[in-house]
């Protein structure tokens, strides 16, 4: 039985271009997605007779040196970053996976809540599962099918039946590179070219970074591979879109274009309808630095109340959501954030941030502005609250843990001890992508669960 859970969030960049540096262009590209994983980076090149890897444990500029780069020769190459968890921080299961045979290399981001049918498939064949995570079973699938002959077109298409849930996935042989989307595309993954070459990454940002042209997303059940013949595309089930919304709400940096609408846009819009439906008076808006700045610049905007920095964000201190315990977790805020005495004091304070998940950072800041001498503290959130559970890659806590799930707005607002506590409401949310509600996955918000949870169900606390 496969236990380990992966519950990660990831970042995957992929090239395939004669003649181009694969592995340095692999490294940019992973680091314009840092934020999408700290834990561990890895890249693997293909130069046509074997593929050649280099993954370790840290932020991309610790895990690659100049003589790494020139080791990963090749036309070819899948690179990953993997999102921070308490779970499994071990180098053996860092990413792309690539098993001793050498045969494939892949890249995942996304998650699979159930596994049940592909541990049966592998199991029936013989193959041990017991220390794979969902992304090496993947791996073991697509592999199990290219060790009897298959082409890489082929093994995917045999086992792609077998992956339930949320996967964006680049899978690389000797002499192919492919990109693929689960039905529902919950995870983000896009296309570009750049003289000649193909790239695939989790953002735009990563695309924009090397200078690259975004060409498309990769559709929701859709299939790309690029080889020597070029690029060609297959639809490999009929795609039911539904982006998980919250790459709009935090996820995805602001200069990523997500179902071609800007982030940075949409963030706005959101401090935008958040007045407009909270039309609260103050003397200065501050945001929670970087996520909310967009909202709360939006906020500002259509209130007239002027934006000012507030709070102060150490910029060497990265995305450090998952940490064991609550005492460790509370002391973090600090770390990261320091008041400004100057701005904040005698102040009626609206501070803007992104979400409430256990509500330890809320609680922290309203103290740390309150500290400053500051009159009022009215916490206004971008996105309604977060009262379910994700099973498709971003590791929220578990349903208990998340605050919403178990206290009313008002118990909410004490807990944090701000003066006043309002969230985005869910119409608000859909209404600023401009995008139709069907295009998303909401769950965590709704606990509508697009793709089916298995049997994580039993997980769930609230009834659906
Ligand atoms: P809380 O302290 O309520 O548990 O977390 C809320 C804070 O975490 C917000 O400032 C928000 O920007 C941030 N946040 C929300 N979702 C995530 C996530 O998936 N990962 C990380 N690292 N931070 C998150
Ligand atoms: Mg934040």
């Amino acid at each position: 039985m496969a236990f380990l859970e992966s519950h990660e969030k990831c970042g995957v960049f992929g090239v395939y271009g004669k003649g181009m540096e694969v592995a340095r262009l692999t490294f940019f590209g992973l680091f314009a997605l840092q934020h999408r994983g700290q834990e561990s980076a890895g890249i693997v090149t293909s130069n046509g007779d074997e593929l050649l890897s280099h993954k370790k444990m840290g932020l991309v500029s610790q895990a690659f040196r100049e003589e790494d780069i020139n080791y990963l020769k090749g036309f070819s190459a899948v690179g990953h970053v993997r999102y921070s968890t308490s779970r499994e921080s071990t180098p053996e299961h860092c990413q792309p996976v690539i098993r001793e045979d050498n045969l494939v290399a892949l890249a995942h981001n996304g998650n699979l809540p159930s596994t049940r049918v592909l541990e049966e498939f592998l199991s029936s064949k013989n193959i041990d599962t017991s220390d794979s995570n969902d992304s090496e079973m993947m791996t073991d699938a697509i592999r199990y099918y290219l060790l009897r002959g298959a082409s890489l077109e082929d093994a995917i298409r045999e086992s792609y039946p077998l992956f339930t849930g949320a996967f964006s996935l680049l899978v690389m042989t000797r002499d192919k590179l492919a990109a693929v989307r689960d039905q529902c595309g919950i995870r983000p993954l896009s296309m570009a070219k750049l003289n000649g070459g193909t790239i695939f990454a989790s953002e735009t940002c990563a695309t924009d970074t090397i200078g690259a042209t975004l060409i498309r997303d990769v559709k929701p059940g859709e299939m790309v591979v690029a080889d020597e013949n070029g690029i060609h595309a297959e639809q490999l089930v009929e795609p039911n879109q539904k982006l998980d919304i919250f790459e709009f709400v935090y996820f995805a940096r602001p200069e990523s274009m997500l179902l071609g609408q800007r982030v940075n846009e949409v963030r706005r819009n959101l401090g935008v309808i958040l007045y407009e439906e909270n039309p609260i008076d103050g003397d200065i808006v501050v945001p929670v630095p970087d996520s909310a700045i967009p909202a709360a610049i939006g906020f500002a905007h259509r209130s007239g109340i002027p934006f000012d920095i507030g709070l102060i964000k150490n910029r060497y201190i990265h995305r450090t959501f998952i940490k064991p315990g609550q005492r460790f977790r509370e002391r973090e805020v600090e770390l990261k954030l320091n008041p400004l005495l100057e701005v904040l004091g005698g102040k009626s304070v609206i501070v803007v941030d992104d979400s409430i998940v256990r509500g330890t950072t809320s609680s922290r800041i309203v103290e740390m502005i309150r500290s400053m001498g500051a009159k009022r503290v009215h916490l206004m959130i971008s996105s309604p609250p977060i009262t379910y559970p994700d099973f498709y890659g971003i590791d929220t806590p578990r349903q208990y843990e998340l605050i919403a799930s178990k206290m009313t707005l008002d118990e909410i607002k004490n807990s944090t001890g701000a003066d006043s506590l309002n969230y985005q409401s869910y119409n608000g949310l859909i209404k600023a992508t401009r995008l139709p509600e069907e295009y998303f996955s909401a769950s965590c918000f709704t606990g509508v669960y697009p793709i089916d949870i298995g049997e994580r169900a039993k997980e769930l606390l609230l009834p659906v």
